[in-house]
This record gives C-alpha cells, structure tokens and sequence, in this order.
C-alpha cells in the first residue's frame, strides 16, 4: 500500500512545502536504518538526546526526498529544491496519527497484547497457530514502544487478514497513544509483574495504564484467577465480551480444570464456554509457556480454530528465539544467527544489523536464507522483494536454501547467488567448503534444520561461554545519559577488552549508537578496534613509549600524563612530521597514580606545548579515587577544585576550546553538577552501579554445562587433596569450568555457588585449573543441563563479595578461552 505525498500531508495535518510528487511506501525514524530511499517518508524525531532534523542533509544527499518537520532547515529553498517537507508540531504525534489513520483503512480482526511479560512470545505463538489458515501482519520483533507500534502497525497491508500487535509502556499516559493506534479487537493482558515497576507508584497503577488497552475491545482476555486485574477491569466501563481464564473459577469462559506435566511436555485440560471438556498439550513445562499457551488457546478458538487443529499445532510449538547472536565461525567467518520466525520484516531488521556493523577485516556479506513461509505475498512478487533488500542493504553473496527459493531463483538479481534444496545439499558442496572471511548471515525457518548449519560452522573452543546481552548494554548507556546533560559528551571505557565483555563487539555496538570517544588501555586494543573497522574517536589511556607508531597509523589519541611521555610524544611525531596531533592531558588532584601535578606543573606544561606544534591539547582530565563512596565527599570536593583551577589555567592559555572531564560512572550519578563537557562511563555501562553494586541491567551471564553426574557416598571426599569432605550421600557434578577461565579458587570449598536450573549448587572441593565440581543434591537436573556462574539470575557482585573483592576484577578476569557470544533482542 503506497500514499502520495499530498495524502500524507492531509492525513497528519501539516503544511506542506514543495511540490514534487512522490509515493511513500516506507517510513523511517532512524537514518542508519535507509533501504529504499524514493518511496520512504523521514520522521524526524526529537529525543533530549538526539534530533533527527540532524540528519536530513545526509539523507537527501542518499535520495529521500519525503521529510516531516517540526521545523524547516533553513537552506531548504536552494539546497533541497525537490524535496517535501511535511511541517507539524510535533512529529512523534504526526508519525502515531499516520499510523492510527493506516489502521482505520481496516476492518480485520486485531489483537492487541499487554502485559509485563510473555507480550513476544504470545504474538509468535499465536502466529504459528494460526498462520497456516490466515495471513497475519505482527510486530516484528518487539517493536512495542511509542516509536515501534506505530511502525508496526504501519506494516498492515491489502493482504493482512489479522494483525497481532504489542504495546509496551513503561510509565503513565503511553497506553492511550498506543491503544488509539491499535484499536484492538481482541484485547490480552499476559500478567502484571514487578518489571518497570520505577515509573509507576503501585502495581495497581501500571495495571489500570495497561487495561487502558481494553477499551472498545469486543473481547477481553486476561487471567481471572489474578484478583487485582479483575477488580480493576471491575471498575473500568469497558464493554468486551470477558473471555477470561481461570483454574479457580467455574464460570469463566475458559475453565482449566487440569494441568498435567510432564518431563517433556505439559497438557492442559479445558471447557471453552461451557462446551465439550477437551485438551492440549505442548512441548514445554515452565509456568510462564504454560500460561502464555492457555491465553493463545482463548484467542486462537474465539477466532475459531477447532480443538484438534488447535491440539496438533499446539504440540508442535516453537521456542521463540529472540535474539540475533553474533558468533566466531570458522575460516575467518563471523556468524549472525537469526533463528527468529523467518518472514521479510525480520529479514529486513537482520539485514539491517549486519550492513550496520562495520567492515570487519574487509570481510564478505553473504546471506543464507531458507524459503519463507507463510507470507501472505505471491512467491514472485516475495523473492523480488527479498532481492531487493538484499541488494539494498549490501549483501554480495546470496545463498538460498528449499525448493521454494529454487524455483523462484530467478528473482534473486545478485551476481553471486547459489541455490540447494536442503541445508544437507548445502553442507555437502563447494560453497559451503570454501566459504572464508564472510559475515554469514543465516536466517531460516525452523523447520530447513539451520542449526546443523550453525553447529557446523561455529568454531567450537569450549563449552563454557560468556553471553553478552547487546541490548542491555544499550539500556545501561542511555540510563547514563539520561542523567547527563544533553550536550555533555561521553567516554566509554572498553579498557580491559571491553570489562571483559570483549572490546570489537561492544565498539561497534557503542559506534553505531554515536558514543562520542571510546576509551582503551592500549595502543594495539586501539589497532585492533580500527582494523574491525571502529571509526570512532580513540582514546588510549596507557600509550606505551613503544607503540607511538601504531598510535600514529591508527589515529589514535593519547592520554598524557608526565613530562617524560610528553617529551618522548613529541620527539616521535616530529620525526614523522606530523603536527596537531590531539592528546588528552591527565591531572593527579589526589589519585595519586598517573597525571601532572595542577598545583607545580601547570606553567612548564604550557610552555612546553606552546613552544612546538605536533601535539594539541583535546582534552583535559582527572581522576575520583572516591565517587563511589558518600564518606569521600569532602576528598572529592578537593580534588575537584584542584581540577577546576588547573583544567582553568591550561584553557586560558589557548584559544581552541579544550574538554575537561572528571566523572566517572559513580561520578555521572552522584556529582551530576561536575560533568563539565565530558563523562567517562565505565563499569556501568556493563550494568553494574558503582556506589552500590546494585545490578542496571545485566550484561553478561557466564555459562556452562554438567558434563557428568554422580553419587558420592558419605565419608568421601571431592577434587585434590581430599578437601572436599561429603557428608551425606550426595549427587555431585562436573562442570567444564576452572580457575584458569577465571572461576576464581577461593570460591571452592563451599564458599561460593552456581545456578543449575536456577537452584543454587555450591562448589565442593578445591576448583580445578579446568574443572570444578558442584553439589547438586535435590535439584532436578542432568548432565548436559546449562549451568550459570554468573549473570541474570546471580549478580556478579555476589561472587565478588564472597571474594573480597570488586566485580571489575571477576569481570575482567574471565579468560580468553571462554567464548563470547553476542546477542541483541
Ligand atoms: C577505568 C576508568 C574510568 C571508568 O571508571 P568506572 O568506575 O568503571 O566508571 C574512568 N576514567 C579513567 C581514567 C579510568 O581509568
């Protein structure tokens, strides 16, 4: 479905300026995120961090012509002759009101889901329940926001025949934007937990802002047996039909009257309005599956799926994978794995991941994809669109997978593109022998088998990984930066391999959401980030008299911090011939590790930099030795002043302006007042508040698995030396993971614990170098079973209070060996 220009202008109210016509197909928020630029409308969106008016010379220079404003550039009339500019007075409403207005064109079921949990996996369930009989337009992945329902429920189309939406709100007054612009039929409330409970002052209060949702619904699904959802759906006037569930109570329109699990699987018995009794199982035993299962059942027979067709696709559910993980494969390939439900908007949002990343050693793009289900579109009309992306968003080698894609191979217009019926055919043939240097992007339907294809061409070094949560990180960053000053810059700390987390992905995480520095320890930390293609400004903390070279060919920017280094930086860029080369100028106020002392060195220091001209003060900085802690205050407050009147002198004596920074992630926090123009974030960002340990949001979790159980009987011991004395018959495991991954020995002995199945294990005996061995007496649990060290269900702060130490060092001590793997939401 495609506007013109001029109904666009008439749907959301705004003044036109320019006449040239255009069709707009798609709408875009983020300038990173350009595919087809004739047919796209820009939104420039307005954050306190970020103002997409920025960015609209950039995107006319790449063919968009489509703008809506809140106010004009000034260089419109000569600069941009052609294009549209849509002016409003505000362009977030403008972008909800065209999206609203979108969804009045159509009288089809919708389903509009809320709750604080299970909102993704009840969209995907009911998709792979009712995707076979009906063509369904859904969020993509969990676009939920003021920003992504609106985007997708833009997405709706002439095919659509049910529309399945998400609304996320995380404080009072969203829901009502988002219940005008999905105007449910169907009405879901999942549950009420305690998640972004912050901006809510009771779980009474979030509860009424979510059944906002419900109004003008003709049905209503929500769990009766929850007393506070009833009693507040009590008070609101809506009118649904209550389609709720309950195991309590016997009048409710979907009666449990059984639930029966399994080791494997988990049946449900139930009256639907008073009918038949019947049941369904699935595949899965957790309450929240079992939950979730219960409410797609409700919607999927008040659409009218019968009980046995609801039963066989029941049983045949799908996990739904969330995350898009980059991995380390083999031959000098980096491997994207998208298992999420494979259809064309997710396609496009992997698509999107990947050319986003930066070139990664001058590495390929190929895309493997199997054929996509279920789309609702003719194959022809799919597999050019496919194409069409696919060359739109970079990708030089296409390879497709099944027989639908073969026989529509035609369509795909890349010059490299190669087509086999099976992932098996694909494993046994040359292109798959000799894929080498590529970002291998592999997106397919669940049922093509592509996790053999990941298992084959993931490099496998060890069973224990460390997962990091991309999207976490992101949070974490935009938590600090919402208590910043909009115009204060900020450093982020990927010292240390990025706190352990591993320093490459991080940086191009951090890149691509506009970090203004990123700071390392290193020059060669800083050559590595560049050869991955970092383009950001690098700071190197520790420049070693060694590596000036380097730093020169990777422009990268020092710190310094002596007369010596100063002296030795000097010398070495003079030999080269270089001049302004921009350094960062550290001050000892009371550290006492590394600086110029502010008080003695200020006059000879700026001499010495007047009188040469291959290096340039950027910046100026200092250190807190004790912002994580209120007893400092009164230090800090000192050191601070030595700063302010040091940093002072060296800007006087210059005419360029020079940054000063001094906070540091507690400093962000407790010292908001002295940001100045720049901020380093450290710990934080790798969700960890310095001044409290409190956990932001978790980053990292350290995995393994149970490689072997046994019973030990009493009087035994465990591990070397006989240390670990068993005292009553027990069941003890092994678990690939030892003290030189960085699992720290004194947590042996039953001084520290892990999770298994979310059970604490303690550790029993001395940790071994690769092995350690756990009690698990009483958990239900077998080998093969994952194993969590630390991470979203134990804080890493708790392993470093057991260890007397702080989380910096059980972050940073995870060795090498240990696989990183990333993921995004
Ligand atoms: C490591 C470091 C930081 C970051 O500290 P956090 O406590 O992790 O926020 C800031 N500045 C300097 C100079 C550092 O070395």
């Amino acid at each position: 479905m495609t506007y013109t220009i001029e109904r666009v202008a008439t749907l959301i109210g705004a003044q036109r300026l320019g006449h040239a016509e255009a069709r707009i197909s798609f709408v875009l928020t983020d300038s990173r995120s350009l595919c087809f630029p004739e047919e796209t409308l820009f939104f420039a969106l307005r954050s306190n961090r970020n103002d997409g008016h920025q960015y609209i010379s950039e995107l006319y220079r790449r063919g968009v012509r489509c703008f809506v404003v809140e106010e004009v550039p000034t260089q419109a009339t000569n600069q941009f002759g052609d294009a549209n500019f849509l002016v409003v007075s505000s362009t977030l409403q403008a972008l909800q009101c065209l999206a609203q207005r979108h969804r009045e064109a159509f009288n089809i079921p919708v389903v509009g889901i809320t709750g604080s949990n299970g909102k993704t996996m009840v969209k995907e369930w009911l998709y792979q329940l009712l995707s076979p009989q009906m063509v369904i337009t859904r969020s993509p992945r969990s676009y939920n926001s003021q920003i992504g329902v609106p985007l997708s429920v833009w997405l709706l189309n002439s095919h659509s025949q049910l529309g399945v939406f998400e609304a996320g709100i995380s404080q009072k007054g969203e829901m009502q934007a988002l219940h005008n612009i999905i105007r449910p039929t169907i009405a879901v409330l999942t549950n009420i937990g305690s998640a972004h409970e912050e901006n809510f002052s009771s779980a009474e209060e979030k509860c009424r802002e979510k059944l906002r949702l419900f109004k003008g619904a003709q049905v209503m699904v929500y769990n009766a047996d929850d007393e506070m959802v009833t009693r507040l759906l009590n008070e609101t006037e809506h009118k649904g039909e209550r389609l709720a569930w309950s195991v309590k109570n016997h009048d409710a329109a979907m009666r449990i009257t059984k639930i029966d699990k399994q080791p494997t699987h988990t049946t449900i018995h139930y009256i639907y309005k008073g009918g038949e009794p019947n049941c369904f199982s699935l595949p899965f035993i957790d309450d929240a599956s079992v939950c979730n299962s219960i409410i797609c059942a409700t919607v999927g027979l008040h659409l009218g799926l019968d009980a046995s067709t609801l039963n066989l696709r029941m049983s045949k559910l799908e996990p739904v994978a969330m995350r898009l993980e980059v991995k380390e494969g083999l031959n000098g390939c980096t491997l994207i794995n998208d298992s999420y439900n494979s259809d064309i908007n997710s396609l496009n949002i992997a698509l999107d991941f990947m050319n986003r990343r930066p070139d990664h050693n001058g590495q390929k793009r190929t895309l493997v994809l199997s054929d996509i289900l279920q789309s609702g579109l003719p194959d022809k009309e799919l597999y050019q669109e496919v194409s069409n992306l696919a060359e739109q968003r970079g990708v030089q080698k296409f390879i497709g997978i099944g027989p639908k894609i073969c026989a529509n191979k035609a369509c795909i217009a890349l010059p490299e593109r190669y087509f086999f019926n099976s992932v098996a055919d694909f494993i046994r043939s040359d292109v798959f022998k000799t894929l080498h240097n590529e970002v291998v992007l592999l997106k397919g339907a669940r049922s093509f088998g592509f996790d053999q294809l990941t298992e084959q061409m993931v490099k496998k070094v060890h069973e224990t990984t460390l997962e990091v949560n991309l999207n976490a990180m992101v949070n974490n960053l935009n938590y600090y930066r919402s208590l910043m000053h909009p115009n204060t810059k900020l450093v982020c700390m990927i010292k240390a391999d990025g706190y352990g987390a591993g320093a490459v992905e991080i940086a191009k995480t951090l890149q691509d959401h506009r970090a203004d520095y990123l700071a390392v320890a290193v020059a060669d930390e800083g050559a590595t980030l560049r050869r991955n293609g970092i383009t950001s400004n690098i700071m190197v903390m520790n420049p070693e008299m060694t590596a000036f070279k380097t730093i020169f060919d990777y422009d990268l920017e020092p710190e310094v911090y002596s007369f010596r280094l100063l002296e030795a930086l000097i010398k070495a860029a003079e030999k080269e011939g270089i001049t302004g080369f921009p350094v960062h100028i550290k001050l000892d106020t009371g550290m006492h590790r590394l600086g110029f002392d502010p008080d003695k060195d200020m006059p000879r220091l700026i001499e010495r930099l007047h009188n040469q001209n291959a290096l340039i003060p950027k910046s100026v900085f200092s250190h807190f030795a004790g912002a994580d802690a209120d007893e400092f205050d009164a230090f800090s407050q000192s050191q601070f002043e030595r700063f302010d009147a040091g940093s002072k002198m060296l800007q006087a004596a210059f005419e360029h302006h020079i940054l000063r920074h001094i906070d540091n992630s507690a400093g962000i926090e407790h010292f908001p007042q002295r940001q100045l123009d720049m901020c380093r974030l450290g710990l934080g960002l790798y969700g960890i508040n310095p001044r409290n340990n409190a956990i932001i949001n978790n980053v990292s979790t350290l995995r393994t698995t149970i490689l072997q159980m046994r019973e030990v009987k009493a009087g035994d011991t465990v591990g070397y030396s006989r240390r670990g004395t068993i005292e009553h018959n027990s069941v003890i495991a092994a678990i690939p993971i030892g003290y030189a991954d960085g699992l720290n020995r004194k947590l042996g002995n039953r001084n520290g614990y892990c999770l298994v199945n979310n059970q604490p294990a303690q550790y029993v005996g001395n940790i071994c170098m690769d092995v350690a061995m756990i009690d698990v007496t009483g958990i239900d649990c077998h080998e093969g079973d994952s194993v969590e060290i630390f991470g979203d269900n134990l804080p890493v702060t708790e392993l470093s209070n057991v260890l007397q130490t702080i989380p910096y060092e059980v972050l940073t001590g995870i060795s090498n060996r240990v696989n990183r793997v990333y993921f995004q939401d």
